[in-house]
C-alpha cells in the first residue's frame, strides 16, 4: 500500500485499493515493503548501513535523504514499515519510532523548546515524564506549571499566557484521570501552543488525539503496541511540518533510534493490536464492575465505569474504558501487599498492557521515584495498586481475585 518506504517491491500485476481502507486492513496490510523475493511477512533488515551503486549516488542521497536510506541512526527499511503502519492506524501524516517511550516523550517535547518557553502539563503523569518536564527540562530554563486533569477553571487561567508546548496524559498512569483533550487543546491553540498527548494509557486503538484536536501523540511502544512483553519502544505521531522541521532535526543528532529487531517485532504486533485491546477491555470492563461490589475495596477508578468523574468526557472521547484498574483498598499498604501476594495466575509486575494480567503497587515501584507530596497530590495512597488486565478468560482473573481477596 504505502509507496513512500524506498525499495518498494511493486508486483507488476498488483494494483492499489482505489478505495480508502479501514484501520483494522492497514494494521494488517499499510506499510509493507516487499523485497523483490517477493516474502509473505515483513522482512527484518539487519544492517546498520547502505551502499550505492556509484558515487554519484552516495552524494545524491545526502543532498536528498528521501531516494536513498544513508544509515541506520536515520533509517532502516523494517522501522520505516512500523512507521508508516502506526502512522495509518493513527491517521497521522507522519510517525518516528523511538528506542522507548520516554525518548518519544523526550524528544517530543525537547525539539520544540528552547531557554525562557514555558510549558503547561496536566498533573498526573507517568514519573519520568513528571521528573523530564520538572527536573531535566527546567535545567535548560525551560519552566512549567502543573494543572489538575478535569480543572477546567485551572487550563483557562495557565493558558491564558504565552505557552509553548501543553503535554496531557490521558488517561493517566495510575490513577485514570481523564483531561479533556478538545477543551484544552482549544484553549492551548489560542496562545499558540503545541498540544502533545501521551496516549499511552488509552492506545491507538481507544482514543484518537488528534481528531480531537491535539498536534502531536507518543506512545510508549512497550505496553499496547508490543503488548505481549518482549521489546521497548516508543513512537511519536503528527503533521509533516512538525514532524520533518521540528523532530526530525533533533532525533537524528540526538540518536534514540529504534532497533530494526524491535521495529520487526512491533509491525507484527500491530496485526493483532485491536483483537488483543478489545478483549482487554472487555475483561477489565467486567472485573471493575466486579471489584465496585466488594467490601475490601475502598475506590474503583476505571474509565469505563458511570462512577468516574468524568465518565461523560470519556464518552466522547474513547471507545471503551481501558485495559487498566486504579484499586485503593480499604486498608493499609500491608493489606494491599498481601493481596498482591496472594494471586496465582495475575503477575506482580511493573509493565501494563500485557497479554499477560499484571499488577503493581505504584507508591513503592513505578512511582516512588516522586515525593510524598506529589504522590498525595495524585492520589497515590500505600494503599493503591494497579491492575492492567490481560487476555486470560476473565472466569480465571475473576476467580484469582476472589480467593485473593478471601485470603
Ligand atoms: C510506560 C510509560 C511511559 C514510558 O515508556 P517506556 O517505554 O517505559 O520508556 C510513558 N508514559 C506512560 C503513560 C507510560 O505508561
Amino acid at each position: 500500500m504505502s509507496k513512500e518506504v524506498w525499495g518498494y517491491h511493486e508486483h507488476p500485476k498488483r494494483r492499489e485499493p482505489d478505495w480508502k481502507v479501514n484501520p483494522q486492513t492497514s494494521a494488517v496490510r499499510e506499510g509493507l515493503a516487499r523485497s523483490g523475493f517477493g516474502e509473505t511477512s515483513e522482512a527484518l533488515y539487519l544492517n546498520s548501513g547502505f551502499t550505492y551503486t556509484d558515487s554519484q549516488e552516495a552524494v545524491d542521497s545526502f543532498i536528498d535523504e528521501t531516494d536513498h536510506f544513508v544509515y541506520g541512526r536515520f533509517h532502516n527499511p523494517t522501522v520505516a514499515m512500523f512507521e508508516n503502519r502506526l502512522a495509518a492506524i493513527e491517521g497521522a501524516e507522519h510517525c518516528v519510532a523511538t528506542a522507548s517511550g520516554m525518548s518519544a516523550m523526550f524528544a517530543s517535547l525537547a525539539c520544540l523548546v528552547e531557554a525562557g518557553d514555558h510549558i503547561v502539563a496536566s498533573a498526573a503523569m507517568f514519573s519520568s515524564c513528571h521528573v523530564v518536564i520538572t527536573e531535566i527540562l527546567p535545567k535548560w530554563g525551560v519552566t512549567y506549571e502543573l494543572v489538575k486533569a478535569n480543572d477546567k477553571a485551572a487550563w483557562e487561567k495557565a493558558l491564558s499566557k504565552k505557552v509553548k508546548a501543553v503535554f496531557i496524559e490521558t488517561p493517566s498512569n495510575p490513577l485514570l484521570e481523564i483531561v479533556d483533550i478538545r477543551f484544552v487543546s482549544d484553549l492551548a491553540h489560542k496562545v499558540g501552543a503545541t498540544v502533545i498527548v501521551d496516549n499511552v494509557m488509552a492506545s491507538p486503538v481507544l482514543q484518537k488525539p488528534l481528531e480531537l484536536g491535539a498536534d502531536v501523540v507518543m506512545y510508549s511502544a512497550t505496553k499496547h503496541i508490543d503488548g505481549q512483553g518482549r521489546v521497548l519502544a516508543g513512537a511519536i505521531l503528527g503533521s509533516f511540518s512538525y514532524i520533518y522541521e521540528k523532530l526530525v532535526p533533533f532525533v537524528r543528532h540526538t540518536g534514540p533510534t529504534l532497533s530494526a529487531f524491535n521495529a520487526w517485532v512491533l509491525v507484527k504486533s500491530l496485526e493483532t493490536m485491536e483483537l488483543r485491546v478489545t478483549r482487554m477491555c472487555e475483561n477489565a470492563q467486567t472485573i471493575a464492575e466486579y471489584l465496585e461490589g466488594r467490601k475490601e475495596i475502598k475506590s474503583v477508578q476505571y474509565p469505563g465505569l458511570k462512577s468516574h468523574p468524568d465518565y461523560e468526557v470519556i464518552r466522547k472521547q474513547m471507545k471503551a474504558g481501558g485495559t487498566t484498574i486504579g484499586i485503593e483498598f480499604a486498608g493499609k499498604k500491608s493489606d494491599a501487599f498481601k493481596f498482591m501476594d496472594s494471586l496465582c495466575v495475575i503477575d506482580i509486575s511493573n509493565n501494563l498492557g500485557d497479554s499477560k494480567s499484571l499488577i503493581t503497587h505504584p507508591a513503592s515501584t513505578t512511582h516512588r521515584r516522586l515525593s510524598p507530596d506529589v504522590l498525595a497530590e495524585m492520589g497515590i495512597t500505600p494503599s493503591v495498586i494497579r491492575l492492567s488486565v490481560g487476555l486470560e478468560h476473565v472466569d480465571d482473573l475473576i476467580k484469582d481475585i476472589d480467593q485473593a481477596l478471601n485470603n
